[in-house]
Protein backbone atom coordinates (compact mmCIF):
# COMPACT_ATOMS: atom_id res chain seq x y z
CA UNK A 1 0.00 0.00 0.00
CA UNK A 2 1.44 3.10 -1.08
CA UNK A 3 2.15 5.78 1.81
CA UNK A 4 -0.02 9.37 1.62
CA UNK A 5 2.64 11.80 2.03
CA UNK A 6 0.77 14.69 3.43
CA UNK A 7 1.98 18.39 2.69
CA UNK A 8 2.95 20.25 5.93
CA UNK A 9 2.37 24.06 5.66
CA UNK A 10 3.83 24.47 9.12
CA UNK A 11 5.82 22.66 12.00
CA UNK A 12 5.89 23.50 15.63
CA UNK A 13 9.75 24.19 17.13
CA UNK A 14 9.88 23.21 20.79
CA UNK A 15 10.02 25.66 23.77
CA UNK A 16 13.45 26.47 24.65
CA UNK A 17 15.81 28.06 27.19
CA UNK A 18 18.45 30.96 25.77
CA UNK A 19 21.47 32.09 27.65
CA UNK A 20 21.63 35.55 28.70
CA UNK A 21 24.83 37.02 27.47
CA UNK A 22 24.48 40.52 28.40
CA UNK A 23 22.78 43.17 30.13
CA UNK A 24 22.82 46.66 28.99
CA UNK A 25 21.06 50.68 28.92
CA UNK A 26 20.50 50.59 25.17
CA UNK A 27 20.86 47.81 22.51
CA UNK A 28 21.22 48.58 19.13
CA UNK A 29 20.90 46.30 16.43
CA UNK A 30 22.56 46.87 12.79
CA UNK A 31 24.92 49.11 12.80
CA UNK A 32 24.43 51.01 9.62
CA UNK A 33 24.23 54.80 9.24
CA UNK A 34 21.34 55.13 11.44
CA UNK A 35 22.41 52.31 13.86
CA UNK A 36 26.01 52.93 14.69
CA UNK A 37 24.78 56.25 15.12
CA UNK A 38 22.45 55.94 17.80
CA UNK A 39 24.71 53.38 19.49
CA UNK A 40 27.83 55.74 19.88
CA UNK A 41 25.02 58.92 20.70
CA UNK A 42 23.81 56.70 23.37
CA UNK A 43 27.20 55.66 24.40
CA UNK A 44 28.55 59.33 24.62
CA UNK A 45 25.59 60.37 26.53
CA UNK A 46 26.19 57.44 29.34
CA UNK A 47 24.35 54.67 28.47
CA UNK A 48 26.01 51.45 28.48
CA UNK A 49 25.36 49.95 25.37
CA UNK A 50 26.13 47.22 22.75
CA UNK A 51 25.58 47.56 19.21
CA UNK A 52 24.52 43.44 17.45
CA UNK A 53 25.79 43.82 13.48
CA UNK A 54 24.88 41.15 11.31
CA UNK A 55 27.82 40.94 8.96
CA UNK A 56 31.77 41.63 9.95
CA UNK A 57 31.85 44.92 9.83
CA UNK A 58 29.77 48.31 10.33
CA UNK A 59 28.25 51.31 7.75
CA UNK A 60 25.54 49.15 6.25
CA UNK A 61 25.04 50.27 3.22
CA UNK A 62 27.57 53.08 3.15
CA UNK A 63 30.71 50.21 3.29
CA UNK A 64 29.02 46.95 2.98
CA UNK A 65 26.58 48.37 0.27
CA UNK A 66 29.37 50.56 -1.63
CA UNK A 67 27.16 53.43 -1.67
CA UNK A 68 29.65 55.93 -0.95
CA UNK A 69 28.54 59.30 -1.70
CA UNK A 70 27.31 61.14 1.37
CA UNK A 71 25.56 64.02 -0.29
CA UNK A 72 23.62 66.94 0.34
CA UNK A 73 24.66 67.99 3.61
CA UNK A 74 24.50 71.69 2.95
CA UNK A 75 21.95 73.68 0.98
CA UNK A 76 24.32 75.87 -1.45
CA UNK A 77 25.02 78.67 1.31
CA UNK A 78 27.65 79.09 3.58
CA UNK A 79 25.44 77.13 6.18
CA UNK A 80 26.14 73.37 6.81
CA UNK A 81 22.61 72.32 7.94
CA UNK A 82 24.01 68.42 8.72
CA UNK A 83 26.78 68.55 10.50
CA UNK A 84 26.90 66.02 14.08
CA UNK A 85 28.04 62.56 13.62
CA UNK A 86 28.24 62.65 9.85
CA UNK A 87 30.58 65.35 9.86
CA UNK A 88 32.66 63.18 12.27
CA UNK A 89 32.88 61.31 9.97
CA UNK A 90 34.32 63.61 7.32
CA UNK A 91 36.83 64.78 9.91
CA UNK A 92 38.05 61.39 10.85
CA UNK A 93 38.38 59.76 7.22
CA UNK A 94 40.29 63.34 6.55
CA UNK A 95 42.61 62.68 8.90
CA UNK A 96 43.26 58.89 7.05
CA UNK A 97 42.47 60.15 3.90
CA UNK A 98 39.70 58.48 3.13
CA UNK A 99 37.67 61.18 1.73
CA UNK A 100 36.89 63.39 -0.84
CA UNK A 101 34.88 66.86 -0.52
CA UNK A 102 34.72 70.68 -1.02
CA UNK A 103 37.39 72.64 1.77
CA UNK A 104 34.92 73.80 4.78
CA UNK A 105 35.78 77.52 3.50
CA UNK A 106 34.62 76.37 -0.13
CA UNK A 107 31.02 75.67 0.77
CA UNK A 108 28.32 78.17 -0.76
CA UNK A 109 31.41 79.59 -3.03
CA UNK A 110 30.15 80.53 -6.55
CA UNK A 111 33.80 80.75 -7.38
CA UNK A 112 33.94 79.57 -11.70
CA UNK A 113 37.06 77.61 -10.55
CA UNK A 114 35.48 75.35 -8.14
CA UNK A 115 32.33 75.08 -9.00
CA UNK A 116 33.79 73.76 -12.39
CA UNK A 117 35.37 71.29 -10.97
CA UNK A 118 33.05 70.33 -8.59
CA UNK A 119 30.41 70.13 -10.96
CA UNK A 120 31.90 67.20 -12.52
CA UNK A 121 30.96 65.46 -9.27
CA UNK A 122 27.11 64.91 -9.07
CA UNK A 123 25.88 66.44 -6.15
CA UNK A 124 28.34 69.23 -5.03
CA UNK A 125 27.18 71.93 -7.19
CA UNK A 126 23.49 73.60 -6.40
CA UNK A 127 22.39 76.66 -7.97
CA UNK A 128 25.93 77.95 -8.87
CA UNK A 129 27.24 77.40 -5.43
CA UNK A 130 29.37 74.09 -3.88
CA UNK A 131 27.60 72.39 -1.28
CA UNK A 132 28.99 69.95 1.17
CA UNK A 133 28.77 65.86 -0.69
CA UNK A 134 31.47 63.67 0.52
CA UNK A 135 32.80 60.39 -1.49
CA UNK A 136 34.40 58.17 0.64
CA UNK A 137 36.63 55.25 0.86
CA UNK A 138 34.08 52.23 2.19
CA UNK A 139 37.47 50.54 3.27
CA UNK A 140 39.00 53.02 5.45
CA UNK A 141 34.99 53.88 6.92
CA UNK A 142 34.88 50.58 8.31
CA UNK A 143 38.22 50.94 10.21
CA UNK A 144 36.83 54.38 11.26
CA UNK A 145 33.61 53.33 12.34
CA UNK A 146 35.50 50.73 14.46
CA UNK A 147 37.30 53.39 16.05
CA UNK A 148 34.39 55.48 17.05
CA UNK A 149 32.57 52.29 18.66
CA UNK A 150 35.86 51.53 20.34
CA UNK A 151 36.56 55.05 21.88
CA UNK A 152 33.29 55.15 23.00
CA UNK A 153 33.12 51.82 25.02
CA UNK A 154 30.02 50.67 22.91
CA UNK A 155 30.04 46.15 23.33
CA UNK A 156 30.35 45.18 19.96
CA UNK A 157 29.01 41.58 18.90
CA UNK A 158 30.06 41.59 14.92
CA UNK A 159 28.41 38.09 12.56
CA UNK A 160 25.50 38.55 14.79
CA UNK A 161 22.07 38.26 13.41
CA UNK A 162 19.55 40.31 15.68
CA UNK A 163 16.22 37.77 14.87
CA UNK A 164 14.18 38.98 17.86
CA UNK A 165 12.49 41.63 20.04
CA UNK A 166 12.16 40.06 23.63
CA UNK A 167 8.78 41.59 25.06
CA UNK A 168 6.41 41.77 27.94
CA UNK A 169 3.08 43.21 28.56
CA UNK A 170 4.01 45.61 25.35
CA UNK A 171 7.39 46.58 26.58
CA UNK A 172 10.51 45.66 24.96
CA UNK A 173 13.66 43.88 26.87
CA UNK A 174 16.13 42.97 24.92
CA UNK A 175 16.89 41.15 22.13
CA UNK A 176 17.83 37.39 20.73
CA UNK A 177 20.32 36.95 18.00
CA UNK A 178 21.94 34.17 16.58
CA UNK A 179 25.40 33.70 15.56
CA UNK A 180 27.78 31.11 15.43
CA UNK A 181 27.77 30.99 18.72
CA UNK A 182 24.50 29.72 19.22
CA UNK A 183 21.07 31.67 19.79
CA UNK A 184 21.95 34.16 22.92
CA UNK A 185 19.90 37.29 24.23
CA UNK A 186 20.68 40.46 25.53
CA UNK A 187 18.78 42.50 27.88
CA UNK A 188 18.04 46.28 27.10
CA UNK A 189 16.36 49.15 29.03
CA UNK A 190 15.67 50.34 25.16
CA UNK A 191 16.31 48.37 22.53
CA UNK A 192 17.12 50.56 18.86
CA UNK A 193 15.93 49.14 15.60
CA UNK A 194 19.01 50.16 13.17
CA UNK A 195 18.49 47.16 10.79
CA UNK A 196 17.04 49.59 8.08
CA UNK A 197 14.51 47.21 7.13
CA UNK A 198 12.70 46.99 10.72
CA UNK A 199 13.85 43.79 11.06
CA UNK A 200 12.97 43.36 14.94
CA UNK A 201 9.34 45.52 14.47
CA UNK A 202 6.98 42.36 13.56
CA UNK A 203 8.04 40.64 16.93
CA UNK A 204 8.29 43.85 18.98
CA UNK A 205 4.58 43.88 17.98
CA UNK A 206 5.34 47.31 16.57
CA UNK A 207 3.18 48.63 13.99
CA UNK A 208 4.32 49.24 10.40
CA UNK A 209 3.98 49.70 6.74
CA UNK A 210 5.56 46.93 4.44
CA UNK A 211 4.32 48.14 1.18
CA UNK A 212 6.11 49.53 -1.43
CA UNK A 213 5.51 51.11 -4.75
CA UNK A 214 7.79 49.25 -7.29
CA UNK A 215 8.26 52.85 -9.57
CA UNK A 216 9.64 54.58 -6.73
CA UNK A 217 13.10 54.52 -6.00
CA UNK A 218 12.94 53.22 -2.53
CA UNK A 219 11.62 49.82 -3.89
CA UNK A 220 14.31 49.26 -6.36
CA UNK A 221 17.34 46.23 -5.23
CA UNK A 222 20.87 47.08 -6.45
CA UNK A 223 24.03 44.63 -6.25
CA UNK A 224 26.79 48.25 -6.32
CA UNK A 225 30.09 47.30 -7.69
CA UNK A 226 33.50 49.07 -8.09
CA UNK A 227 35.81 49.37 -11.44
CA UNK A 228 39.73 49.83 -10.93
CA UNK A 229 42.21 51.19 -13.28
CA UNK A 230 39.80 54.00 -14.44
CA UNK A 231 40.38 58.18 -15.37
CA UNK A 232 37.52 59.51 -14.08
CA UNK A 233 38.20 62.97 -14.93
CA UNK A 234 39.26 61.76 -18.48
CA UNK A 235 35.75 60.25 -18.54
CA UNK A 236 34.24 63.52 -17.76
CA UNK A 237 36.28 65.21 -20.78
CA UNK A 238 34.88 62.51 -22.75
CA UNK A 239 31.16 63.55 -21.49
CA UNK A 240 31.42 67.16 -22.11
CA UNK A 241 32.93 66.95 -25.52
CA UNK A 242 31.04 64.55 -26.54
CA UNK A 243 27.52 64.31 -24.88
CA UNK A 244 25.26 63.14 -27.48
CA UNK A 245 27.76 60.22 -28.39
CA UNK A 246 27.87 59.59 -24.21
CA UNK A 247 24.42 59.49 -23.90
CA UNK A 248 23.75 57.26 -26.69
CA UNK A 249 26.71 54.96 -24.91
CA UNK A 250 24.58 54.66 -22.07
CA UNK A 251 21.07 53.70 -23.55
CA UNK A 252 22.84 51.05 -25.07
CA UNK A 253 24.80 50.03 -21.95
CA UNK A 254 21.06 49.29 -20.46
CA UNK A 255 20.27 47.50 -23.38
CA UNK A 256 23.57 45.27 -23.27
CA UNK A 257 23.47 44.93 -19.00
CA UNK A 258 19.85 44.39 -19.37
CA UNK A 259 19.31 46.85 -16.30
CA UNK A 260 20.35 51.04 -15.80
CA UNK A 261 24.18 51.52 -14.62
CA UNK A 262 25.50 54.51 -13.86
CA UNK A 263 29.34 55.27 -13.25
CA UNK A 264 29.76 57.33 -10.37
CA UNK A 265 33.09 58.77 -8.96
CA UNK A 266 34.67 57.88 -6.22
CA UNK A 267 36.84 59.62 -3.55
CA UNK A 268 39.89 58.22 -6.11
CA UNK A 269 40.12 58.80 -9.88
CA UNK A 270 40.78 55.88 -10.99
CA UNK A 271 38.15 53.90 -8.92
CA UNK A 272 34.29 54.08 -10.24
CA UNK A 273 31.31 52.87 -8.64
CA UNK A 274 28.65 51.46 -10.65
CA UNK A 275 25.10 52.06 -9.04
CA UNK A 276 22.00 50.31 -10.57
CA UNK A 277 18.33 49.62 -10.50
CA UNK A 278 16.77 46.21 -10.34
CA UNK A 279 12.91 47.16 -9.78
CA UNK A 280 10.01 44.43 -8.93
CA UNK A 281 12.35 42.51 -6.52
CA UNK A 282 11.12 42.66 -3.15
CA UNK A 283 14.17 43.50 -0.10
CA UNK A 284 12.09 41.55 2.80
CA UNK A 285 11.77 38.46 0.45
CA UNK A 286 14.56 35.88 0.40
CA UNK A 287 13.73 34.48 -2.99
CA UNK A 288 14.01 37.88 -4.26
CA UNK A 289 17.18 38.67 -3.00
CA UNK A 290 18.83 35.20 -3.98
CA UNK A 291 17.38 36.34 -7.51
CA UNK A 292 19.27 39.84 -7.15
CA UNK A 293 22.75 38.47 -6.38
CA UNK A 294 22.94 35.89 -9.37
CA UNK A 295 21.32 38.05 -12.24
CA UNK A 296 22.83 41.28 -10.90
CA UNK A 297 26.73 39.69 -11.38
CA UNK A 298 24.95 38.33 -15.11
CA UNK A 299 24.10 41.74 -16.26
CA UNK A 300 27.90 43.26 -14.70
CA UNK A 301 29.45 41.03 -16.85
CA UNK A 302 27.54 41.73 -19.78
CA UNK A 303 28.20 45.72 -18.89
CA UNK A 304 31.35 45.73 -17.96
CA UNK A 305 32.57 44.21 -21.07
CA UNK A 306 30.07 47.34 -23.06
CA UNK A 307 31.94 49.51 -21.37
CA UNK A 308 35.58 48.40 -21.29
CA UNK A 309 35.03 48.06 -25.82
CA UNK A 310 32.90 50.94 -25.80
CA UNK A 311 33.64 53.58 -23.59
CA UNK A 312 36.98 55.83 -23.10
CA UNK A 313 39.32 55.34 -19.94
CA UNK A 314 37.42 51.79 -19.35
CA UNK A 315 40.08 50.09 -21.44
CA UNK A 316 42.46 48.78 -19.03
CA UNK A 317 40.09 48.77 -16.29
CA UNK A 318 38.67 45.56 -13.92
CA UNK A 319 36.00 44.83 -11.87
CA UNK A 320 37.36 45.51 -8.43
CA UNK A 321 34.78 44.10 -5.93
CA UNK A 322 31.15 43.78 -5.80
CA UNK A 323 29.20 45.28 -2.41
CA UNK A 324 28.49 42.29 0.70
CA UNK A 325 25.39 44.13 1.38
CA UNK A 326 22.45 43.87 -0.91
CA UNK A 327 21.41 47.46 -2.01
CA UNK A 328 17.99 48.19 -0.30
CA UNK A 329 16.48 51.24 -0.54
CA UNK A 330 13.22 50.60 1.17
CA UNK A 331 11.61 47.79 4.00
CA UNK A 332 9.25 47.95 6.75
CA UNK A 333 8.10 51.60 7.68
CA UNK A 334 7.41 51.90 11.46
CA UNK A 335 4.15 52.92 12.07
CA UNK A 336 5.20 55.79 15.23
CA UNK A 337 3.82 58.89 17.09
CA UNK A 338 4.18 61.20 13.07
CA UNK A 339 3.86 59.27 10.60
CA UNK A 340 6.07 62.05 8.12
CA UNK A 341 4.03 62.68 4.45
CA UNK A 342 5.50 63.90 0.99
CA UNK A 343 2.99 66.72 2.01
CA UNK A 344 4.77 67.65 5.09
CA UNK A 345 7.90 67.58 3.41
CA UNK A 346 6.57 69.48 0.55
CA UNK A 347 4.80 72.31 2.86
CA UNK A 348 8.13 72.35 4.42
CA UNK A 349 6.23 72.00 8.00
CA UNK A 350 7.88 72.67 11.48
CA UNK A 351 7.82 70.39 14.06
CA UNK A 352 8.63 71.26 17.90
CA UNK A 353 10.48 67.76 18.31
CA UNK A 354 12.58 68.55 15.23
CA UNK A 355 15.66 66.63 15.50
CA UNK A 356 17.18 67.22 12.35
CA UNK A 357 17.10 70.33 9.56
CA UNK A 358 17.55 68.75 5.95
CA UNK A 359 18.31 70.14 2.65
CA UNK A 360 15.87 69.67 0.14
CA UNK A 361 16.06 70.07 -3.33
CA UNK A 362 13.68 70.37 -5.98
CA UNK A 363 14.06 68.99 -9.85
CA UNK A 364 14.61 73.07 -10.59
CA UNK A 365 17.45 73.29 -7.90
CA UNK A 366 15.33 75.55 -5.19
CA UNK A 367 16.28 74.71 -2.16
CA UNK A 368 14.89 74.55 0.98
CA UNK A 369 14.97 72.37 4.22
CA UNK A 370 12.91 70.17 5.80
CA UNK A 371 12.45 68.75 9.64
CA UNK A 372 12.35 65.48 10.93
CA UNK A 373 10.81 65.34 13.86
CA UNK A 374 11.72 63.16 17.06
CA UNK A 375 8.18 61.31 16.91
CA UNK A 376 9.10 59.58 13.34
CA UNK A 377 11.19 57.36 15.46
CA UNK A 378 8.90 56.34 18.38
CA UNK A 379 6.46 53.59 17.64
CA UNK A 380 2.80 53.89 18.47
CA UNK A 381 1.73 51.14 20.79
CA UNK A 382 5.08 49.54 21.94
CA UNK A 383 7.38 50.82 24.91
CA UNK A 384 11.06 50.91 25.13
CA UNK A 385 11.74 50.44 21.08
CA UNK A 386 13.01 53.31 18.93
CA UNK A 387 13.75 53.08 15.14
CA UNK A 388 16.86 54.96 13.48
CA UNK A 389 17.59 54.97 9.80
CA UNK A 390 15.03 54.33 6.68
CA UNK A 391 12.46 52.44 8.45
CA UNK A 392 11.70 55.73 10.43
CA UNK A 393 7.82 56.44 10.00
CA UNK A 394 6.90 57.87 6.68
CA UNK A 395 4.47 57.23 3.89
CA UNK A 396 6.47 55.92 0.75
CA UNK A 397 6.95 59.28 -1.22
CA UNK A 398 8.27 60.74 2.34
CA UNK A 399 11.01 57.87 2.63
CA UNK A 400 12.09 57.97 -0.45
CA UNK A 401 12.96 61.71 0.02
CA UNK A 402 14.87 61.36 3.15
CA UNK A 403 16.38 57.94 3.38
CA UNK A 404 19.88 59.03 2.76
CA UNK A 405 22.94 58.17 5.04
CA UNK A 406 23.28 62.02 6.34
CA UNK A 407 19.67 61.78 7.02
CA UNK A 408 19.69 58.61 8.53
CA UNK A 409 23.07 59.46 10.38
CA UNK A 410 20.75 62.35 12.01
CA UNK A 411 18.20 59.81 13.05
CA UNK A 412 20.44 57.73 14.56
CA UNK A 413 21.98 60.49 16.43
CA UNK A 414 18.50 61.75 17.82
CA UNK A 415 17.78 58.19 19.14
CA UNK A 416 20.61 57.55 20.79
CA UNK A 417 20.89 60.51 22.70
CA UNK A 418 16.69 60.27 23.08
CA UNK A 419 17.33 56.15 24.52
CA UNK A 420 20.29 57.15 26.97
CA UNK A 421 18.14 60.63 28.45
CA UNK A 422 14.68 57.78 28.72
CA UNK A 423 16.64 56.17 30.97
CA UNK A 424 18.59 58.97 32.96
CA UNK A 425 15.35 60.41 33.47
CA UNK A 426 13.18 57.11 34.11
CA UNK A 427 10.83 57.99 31.66
CA UNK A 428 9.82 56.04 28.44
CA UNK A 429 11.16 56.79 25.04
CA UNK A 430 7.67 58.15 23.92
CA UNK A 431 7.77 60.82 27.14
CA UNK A 432 11.42 62.19 26.24
CA UNK A 433 11.49 65.86 26.98
CA UNK A 434 12.07 66.81 23.65
CA UNK A 435 13.57 70.27 24.95
CA UNK A 436 16.05 68.57 26.69
CA UNK A 437 16.75 66.04 23.72
CA UNK A 438 17.20 69.54 21.35
CA UNK A 439 19.86 70.99 23.96
CA UNK A 440 21.93 67.84 24.23
CA UNK A 441 21.80 67.17 20.06
CA UNK A 442 22.88 70.62 19.79
CA UNK A 443 25.55 70.55 22.16
CA UNK A 444 26.79 67.72 20.08
CA UNK A 445 27.16 69.64 17.00
CA UNK A 446 23.84 69.31 15.37
CA UNK A 447 22.06 72.12 13.77
CA UNK A 448 18.20 72.75 14.36
CA UNK A 449 15.67 75.07 13.48
CA UNK A 450 17.00 77.43 16.60
CA UNK A 451 20.11 76.90 16.68
CA UNK A 452 23.36 77.88 14.16
CA UNK A 453 25.44 75.11 12.36
CA UNK A 454 28.68 74.91 13.40
CA UNK A 455 31.44 72.47 12.13
CA UNK A 456 33.10 70.16 14.61
CA UNK A 457 36.60 68.85 13.79
CA UNK A 458 37.67 65.96 15.53
C1 LIG B 1 22.14 51.27 -4.60
C2 LIG B 1 21.88 52.35 -3.60
C3 LIG B 1 22.34 53.63 -3.86
C4 LIG B 1 22.14 54.62 -2.92
N1 LIG B 1 22.68 55.85 -3.15
C5 LIG B 1 22.79 56.71 -2.11
C6 LIG B 1 23.67 57.82 -2.18
O1 LIG B 1 24.32 58.04 -3.20
N2 LIG B 1 23.78 58.62 -1.09
C7 LIG B 1 23.06 58.37 0.06
O2 LIG B 1 23.21 59.12 1.03
N3 LIG B 1 22.20 57.33 0.15
C8 LIG B 1 22.09 56.49 -0.89
N4 LIG B 1 21.30 55.37 -0.77
C9 LIG B 1 20.44 55.20 0.42
C10 LIG B 1 21.24 54.87 1.69
O3 LIG B 1 22.36 54.07 1.39
C11 LIG B 1 20.39 54.16 2.74
O4 LIG B 1 19.10 54.67 2.80
C12 LIG B 1 21.06 54.26 4.11
O5 LIG B 1 22.30 53.61 4.10
C13 LIG B 1 20.18 53.66 5.18
O6 LIG B 1 20.87 53.62 6.41
P1 LIG B 1 20.35 52.63 7.54
O7 LIG B 1 21.33 52.70 8.67
O8 LIG B 1 18.93 52.91 7.83
O9 LIG B 1 20.35 51.18 6.87
P2 LIG B 1 21.53 50.34 6.21
O10 LIG B 1 22.55 51.20 5.58
O11 LIG B 1 20.85 49.33 5.38
O12 LIG B 1 22.20 49.64 7.47
C14 LIG B 1 21.54 48.61 8.17
C15 LIG B 1 22.57 47.83 8.98
O13 LIG B 1 21.92 46.85 9.77
C16 LIG B 1 22.50 45.57 9.55
N5 LIG B 1 21.42 44.61 9.73
C17 LIG B 1 20.32 44.46 8.96
N6 LIG B 1 19.51 43.51 9.46
C18 LIG B 1 20.13 43.06 10.58
C19 LIG B 1 19.78 42.09 11.54
N7 LIG B 1 18.62 41.41 11.46
N8 LIG B 1 20.63 41.86 12.58
C20 LIG B 1 21.81 42.55 12.67
N9 LIG B 1 22.17 43.48 11.77
C21 LIG B 1 21.33 43.74 10.76
C22 LIG B 1 23.04 45.65 8.16
O14 LIG B 1 24.05 44.69 7.92
C23 LIG B 1 23.57 47.09 8.12
O15 LIG B 1 24.85 47.20 8.67
C24 LIG B 1 21.43 54.35 -1.71
C25 LIG B 1 20.95 53.07 -1.47
C26 LIG B 1 21.17 52.08 -2.40
C27 LIG B 1 20.67 50.71 -2.12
Amino acid sequence: MKERIQSVTTIREKARDTKVVREADVVVVGGGPGGHSAAIAAARSGAKTVLVERYGHLGGMATGGIVIQIPHMSDGTKEQQIVGLCQEWLDRLDVVGGCLHPQREDIGSGDERLVSRWRRFMGNVVNGRIKQTAWVDPELLKCVLNDMVQESEVKLFLHSWGTQAIVDKGKVQGIIFESKSGRQAILGKVVIDGTGDGDLLPSAGAEFDGTLDPKSRSSMLALVFRLGNCDYQKLCDFRESEPERYRELMTELTRVAGTRLAPLPSSRNDVLWINNWIPDLNCMNVEDLTTLEVEMRKMMLRGHEFIKKNIPTFENSFIMDTASQTGTRGGRRLIGECIVTRDDLQAGKKYDDAIALIPRFDALGNTDHVQLPYRCLVPTRVDALLVAGRSFSSDMAANNMVNLIPHCIAMGQAAGTAAAISIKDGVNVRDVNTKTLQDSLSRQGVPLPSVPSIVSKV
